[in-house]
């Protein structure tokens, strides 16, 4: 008796002619979140079978199996020989204690002895005869146990299912380019589009000296806690500085967070051609700070030469991006207080609807395209290794 777990995928993205290619991108994120497990990962109608690994890992594979997108649903089960005997002992591991249940019997092999009700009716009293506290529920079930009858002479018998993430493969949708900082919302933000099958590259923006070490290290690890979920292993940092100082100097100081925001932006939209990258990401919510009332927003966006702004989070509000980030796992990160370049030279009074004329004038104090090239050119590129 091998123990393996059962992956199911959501289905509805993988029919028609792209199946293959959806297929593929599942299978590559699958085996890249379970590196370093020794396993066999094979497909067989229509699911994903995790085999040949230590069972002591079974939890970590499971832990792992969670965080990949596209995966609907997955189980623990065992692979048996098909006798029936084997088949109940095994049904035993996986059935409850008490409660209702149901035994559920596929025949792959249809030369089987026995119908998939003669199966569910034999199995299902014989563990009724073992643990008498139990009852059988065929309509609502509190537990199931399910049997797979295969062509090779064996049998899967697994238990319930465990929710996975839903979404697209991380990759079937092309790449998007996030903005990072060490805030809160941004890695929400990138999360929610790999969920949706982009292969999320990650900037991030600092102030060195007037951002520390302790700020880049934050984002560092919020980067590292989203590759679990099949993300990018490395990070582009770029420094603002000269940037901020030059604003600071020579522009109208409640513009300061209006003018950085479109170099983030403009910086943001080379940085990602040269990557490849089909979009930017952003944390950006409508009316929760000053610069992102739709004056704001429009001000920033209206910089972007072809590209568009994705913007997962625009509806909502920050309690609910919280819970999100505490179920990713980034918010105790998050939280943590260290500044960011947007902090660095804040105005006493920021504008709250920039208006579009005024920033012209104030940027032609500016040489944007050097200063845009000279930001560039300090970019860094810190990598990891999964997970
Ligand atoms: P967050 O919680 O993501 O920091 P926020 O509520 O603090 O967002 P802002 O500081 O206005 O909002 O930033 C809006 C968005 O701009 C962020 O979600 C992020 O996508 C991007 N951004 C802000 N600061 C940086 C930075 N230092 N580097 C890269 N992107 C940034
Ligand atoms: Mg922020």
């Amino acid at each position: 008796m091998e123990k393996v777990v059962i992956i199911r995928y959501a289905e509805i993205h993988l029919k028609g002619k792209n199946r293959g290619f959806f297929e593929h991108a599942f299978a590559v994120n699958l085996e890249k979140s379970l590196k370093g497990i020794k396993h066999e990962l094979r497909r067989t109608s229509g699911r994903y079978l995790v085999e040949k690994f230590d069972a002591e890992l079974c939890e970590e594979v499971c832990a792992r199996i969670a965080n990949v997108f596209g995966v609907h649903s997955y189980s623990v089960g065992y692979l048996v020989e098909s006798n029936i005997n084997s088949i109940f002992e095994t049904a035993m591991l996986v059935a409850p204690d008490t409660g209702t249940f149901k035994v559920d019997t596929h025949r792959g092999n249809k030369k089987y002895p026995k119908t998939s009700m003669e199966i569910n009716a034999e199995i299902g009293e014989r563990i009724l005869d073992a643990r008498p506290a139990l009852k059988v529920d065929v309509h609502a079930p509190q537990s199931l146990v399910y049997i797979d009858i295969r062509e090779s002479g064996m049998a899967l018998v697994f238990g319930d299912f465990e929710e996975g993430l839903g979404g697209m493969p991380v990759g079937t949708a092309g790449k998007g380019l996030l903005l990072i900082s060490g805030g809160i919302d941004s890695p929400v933000a990138g999360y929610m589009m790999a969920k949706r099958g982009l292969n999320v590259e990650l900037l991030h923006f600092h102030s060195y000296p007037y951002t520390n070490d302790g700020a880049k290290e934050k984002v560092i690890d919020l980067s590292k806690i989203l590759s679990r979920y099949s993300m990018t292993t490395r990070l582009h940092t770029v420094s603002v500085t000269h940037i901020q100082e030059e604003i600071h100097e020579k522009c109208a100081a409640e513009l300061n967070i209006t003018l950085l925001r479109r170099f983030m932006y403009r910086i943001a939209e080379r940085m990602a051609t040269r990557l490849k990258a089909k979009c930017i990401i952003t944390g950006e919510s409508l009316g929760q700070v000053a610069s992102q009332t739709i004056e704001g927003i429009t001000s920033s966006n209206s910089v972007m030469k072809e590209l568009p702004v994705l913007r997962p989070l625009i509806g909502f509000d920050k309690e609910e991006i919280i819970i999100k980030s505490k179920k990713i796992g980034t918010y105790e990160t998050s939280v943590l207080p260290y500044e960011d370049c947007c902090t660095v030279f804040l105005p006493e009074f920021p504008a709250i609807r920039p208006k579009l004329d005024f920033i012209d004038s104030e940027e032609k104090k500016l040489d944007i395209d050097a200063l845009i090239e000279e930001a560039i050119s300090t970019v860094e590129i810190t990598t990891w290794n999964h997970i």
